[in-house]
């Protein structure tokens, strides 16, 4: 049989793209190399606006909401930012499962514990052969396989610059809600901290049932430290800070590669588009990969879609890069690269910027809403230059 479209990981970006292919009416194949529920790294914040591309099951899989954040500085000054209802926390082993039942109850075939092995092209099919020993054939391909240069990938011509990454370690413990409420509250804040890392960050987001920790920064500007000796620094810091239980275990933490600058290109070839993590699709700002993900997988189904009705005006590629550049694109390379190269510019320039939202109602709004991915990048940007002088001032009194 040959499929409309096999896409290879059925991460969030994967099995969103196979919901909405499905839905399209499109004969969809997703596989994945793990069997769910199966554990993925991830800090687990999930920004609202990620709903607008999610199933019934995911919408309703999140683990708790967060009303705030607290960011802090490299010398410990805290701006707290309170709003309700205004972030998801999901734990990711619970939340992929439902985003795969989405796909699944939408008419997409999932074969899950197949690893994708090896692509070819013959004709205007792709032949791509599986662990199971199988081969199957599909006109698309969609490629959501997550962080890392798999030879497949290299094969059809794709690439991953090393500066365009970044390290990550990170735990999540399960934790009694009681312990969480006397540790840090009853109400669910996340938050980061600025001068853990270079560029980069540490965070704390406290969920219902799981604490879960973390650091990330870029593989350009790493630290003299291994990246699990920054983690265990961190983790030292909170229990002296007793943000967390002195006795909280935390050798479960894993390290994981992240993209962390901008989509990789090129970002498709002929009948195959990258998602996700495999195509680069996160913030240079935050790390935040769940909505630019599962937003690139929304728009990969949508222009295969558009190539097989007939109703598409260019190229797949073409197509599939205009949908996302005027999505999200130009906001995150350009307003959002450019945030992130001025506030990770230096320990200092951190410092100054958490001054800043602790000194000024209006930037600190505008910078929390920023990193929950309320307000666009742009929108951040020109709002916190408009009020630079001012916050800049009054910070001098922080
Ligand atoms: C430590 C850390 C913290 C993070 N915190 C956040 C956060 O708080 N909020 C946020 O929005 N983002 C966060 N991110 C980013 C987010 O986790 C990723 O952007 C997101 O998981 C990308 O989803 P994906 O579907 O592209 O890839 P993945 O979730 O990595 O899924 C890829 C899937 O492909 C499968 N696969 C791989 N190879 C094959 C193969 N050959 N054949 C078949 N299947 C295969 C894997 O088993 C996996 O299921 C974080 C990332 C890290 C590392």
């Amino acid at each position: 049989m040959v499929y409309d479209l096999l896409v290879i990981g059925a991460g969030p970006a994967g099995s969103v793209c196979a919901m909405h292919a499905a839905k399209a009416g499109l004969k969809v194949l997703l596989v994945d190399k793990a069997k769910f529920p199966r554990f993925k790294s991830c800090g687990g914040a999930l920004s609202k606006r990620t709903h607008r591309q999610l199933g019934p099951k995911a919408k309703l899989g999140v683990n708790c909401n967060a009303d705030g954040l607290v960011v802090w500085s490299p010398g410990l000054k805290a701006a707290d930012y309170e709003e309700p209802n205004c972030l998801d926390l999901v734990v990711r082993t619970e939340w992929d499962h439902k985003v795969l039942m989405d796909a699944a109850d939408s008419g997409a075939e999932v074969l899950e514990a197949t690893m994708a092995k090896t692509v070819s092209k013959n004709g205007d099919k792709y032949k791509v052969s599986l662990s199971s020993g199988n081969q199957v054939s599909c006109r698309y391909l969609v490629i959501g396989d997550g962080a890392g240069l798999r030879s497949y990938k290299k094969s059809l011509g794709f690439q991953q610059p090393y500066d365009h990454m970044a390290r990550t370690v990170c735990a999540e413990i399960p934790l009694d809600d009681s312990i969480i409420d006397e540790t840090l509250g009853t109400r669910r804040k996340i938050h980061i901290f600025f001068g853990v890392v270079p560029r980069g960050y540490g965070w704390l987001f406290p969920k219902r049932g799981h604490l879960n920790v973390g650091i990330g920064f870029g593989n350009a500007s790493a630290p003299s430290l291994t990246q699990f000796e920054v983690f265990d620094r961190f983790v030292t810091q909170l229990k002296e800070k007793k943000m967390v239980p002195s006795d909280c275990d935390f050798s479960c933490r894993v390290a994981h590669p992240i993209p962390f600058k901008k989509p990789f290109e090129p970002i498709g070839s002929d009948s195959a588009l990258l998602i996700g993590d495999a195509g680069g699709f996160v913030s240079p700002v935050t790390g935040e990969g769940l909505y630019y993900g599962t937003a690139s997988g929304l728009h990969a189904a949508q222009a295969i879609s558009a190539q097989i009705d007939g109703t598409a005006q260019v190229d797949l590629v073409s197509d599939y890069t205009s949908r996302w550049m005027a999505d999200f694109g130009t906001d995150m390379i350009h307003s959002g690269l450019w945030l992130a190269n001025f506030v990770y510019r230096s320990q200092k320039r951190m410092e100054l910027m958490v001054r800043m939202m602790i000194a000024d109602e209006k930037t600190r709004r505008t910078a929390a809403r920023m990193i929950m991915g309320i307000a666009s990048y742009s929108e951040a940007r020109s709002r916190i230059l408009k009020r630079a002088l001012l916050s800049a001032a009054k910070s001098l009194s922080v």
